[in-house]
């Protein structure tokens, strides 16, 4: 029977859930917002059906990708209403011109999010974009089982602890999957999140939110590189307005996110990196593209398309409307170590989690936490020229001496 007693060790994918015959488990909120697994013991027949289907404590062995590719889809429109290359929703449209449905994130009604699927074009577009909330599976597994067993492709995109739970859920491949997951940084608190919105809407006297993008690009005023968050909204007249429009380390939200404040702790452990969750296809930011071939680039967005089985291989030879180069793994990783390891736990994320429980005032808390004081500021500089002037006197020392002794 799951006990979660090391929050690490969960990263609430919810296959326990989906998968237990006396639907005894329920994923209930802790302090920080995030889900995690508790059993009614009074109805668990002790089957270890939960504890077979969970990724991590079942993990897989690493995997080197088949192939890697840096890839943009021709279509401007829709890769600038993506978050890197636009590889998303090529995917997601042959799926559904094939008669499939398509997983992945969007936005519930409240703006928190959620895992949900498409059968048709039109209800594509909330699934694009990455938001950067963790979203909430659901039954989503036991969905996507019930489209596969109907013989229906299932095209199936979220984060790679998702889509580890996804394979342990099935337990079996299917030949109509198409399993894809997004390398990913964390995901920050839904607690957090939800904190954030209201004080946004409140400082702003917005009434209802009507759209958020966290990867604004050149149609909101922004680059890929330079990505912008817009959230706009409408006043208690029904008037619509731009409530926030932030380059993204000035949004105070995207700050403490990428500052690593408000992960779940199960990503500074994260189960499923280095390809040990099962899918057919990873995506990601080419980032550093330009260094590598400065005509393919141009800041509109490249992805890094990872080809872990022959099955994406196929699809990928079959799909229009995408321009790709080959590239190596050893390429597209040199500025995306992510993909093999998980983000550094940050001592300041403690003192964010305290500040944050005296006031439930996360703009006050991110800033308490990443506060440096100047004298702090003064002898850190301080230290690191003094390392590097006594590190280059070492160098040069043995430079000398190396050249004496060759004499
Ligand atoms: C939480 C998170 C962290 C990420 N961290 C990195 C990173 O550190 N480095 C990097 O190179 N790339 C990261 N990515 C991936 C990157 O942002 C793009 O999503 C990816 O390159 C695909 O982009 P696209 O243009 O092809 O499609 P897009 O249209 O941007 O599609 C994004 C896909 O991700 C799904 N998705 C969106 N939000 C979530 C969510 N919260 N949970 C699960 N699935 C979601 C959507 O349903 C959609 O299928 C992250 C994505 C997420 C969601
Ligand atoms: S052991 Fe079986 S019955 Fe008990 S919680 Fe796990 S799956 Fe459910
Ligand atoms: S990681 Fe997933 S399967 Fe394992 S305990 Fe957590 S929610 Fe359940
Ligand atoms: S870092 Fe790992 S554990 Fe965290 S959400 Fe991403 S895939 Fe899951």
């Amino acid at each position: 029977m799951i006990n979660i007693t090391d929050k690490s060790k969960c990263c609430g994918c919810s296959a326990c859930v989906q998968r237990c015959p006396k639907q005894c488990i329920v994923m209930q909120g802790d302090e920080e917002g995030f889900l995690y697994p508790h059993v009614d013991v009074s109805l668990c027949i002790d089957c270890g059906a939960c504890e077979t289907v969970c990724p991590v404590i079942n993990q897989d062995e690493p995997i080197t990708p088949l192939k890697v590719f840096a890839a943009k889809n021709s279509d401007d429109e829709q890769r600038l209403c993506s978050s890197s290359g636009g590889v998303f929703i090529r995917l997601a449209e042959k799926t559904i011109c094939e008669g499939g449905v398509v997983f992945g994130a969007r936005f519930d009604k409240y703006w928190g999010v959620e895992h949900s699927y498409a059968e048709t074009l039109e209800e594509l577009e909330p699934l694009m974009r990455s938001k950067y909330v963790q979203s909430r599976i659901g039954n989503a597994y036991k969905k996507a089982e019930c489209f596969l067993r109907q013989g229906r492709k299932v095209l199936f995109v979220g984060t790679a602890c998702q889509i580890a739970g996804l394979r342990k859920f099935l337990h079996k491949d299917y030949d109509n999957l198409l399993a894809v997951d997004v390398i990913c940084h964390g995901v920050p608190s839904p607690e957090i999140w939800r904190t954030y919105l209201e004080h946004l809407k409140y400082k702003t006297n917005c009434k209802t939110i009507t759209s958020i993008i966290f990867r604004g690009k050149q149609d909101q005023g922004y680059e890929w590189k330079n990505y912008g968050f817009v959230v706009k909204g409408k006043d208690s007249e029904g008037k619509e307005r731009t409530i926030c429009s932030e380059g993204f380390m000035l949004n105070i939200y995207l700050k403490g996110f990428l500052y690593n404040l408000y992960l779940r702790p199960s990503c500074h452990q994260c189960p499923s990196k280095d390809g040990k969750n099962g899918s057919d296809i990873t995506l990601a930011d080419f980032w550093g593209i330009e260094s590598l071939d400065s005509e393919f680039a141009d800041n509109k967005g490249v992805s890094i398309v990872f080809v872990q089985s022959e099955k994406a291989l196929k699809v990928l030879r079959k799909l229009q409307g995408i321009s790709v180069v080959e590239s190596t793994l050893k390429d597209a990783t040199a500025w995306n170590g992510l993909f093999f390891t998980s983000t550094p736990y940050d001592p300041n994320s403690q003192k964010f989690w305290r500040f944050y429980k005296e006031s439930h005032n996360m703009k006050e808390a991110v800033e308490k936490a990443l506060y440096v004081p100047i004298y702090r500021m003064w002898s850190n500089m301080a230290r690191n020229t003094f390392n590097q002037y006594t590190i280059g006197i070492f160098y040069k020392i043995t430079y000398i001496l190396k050249s004496m002794i060759k004499k």
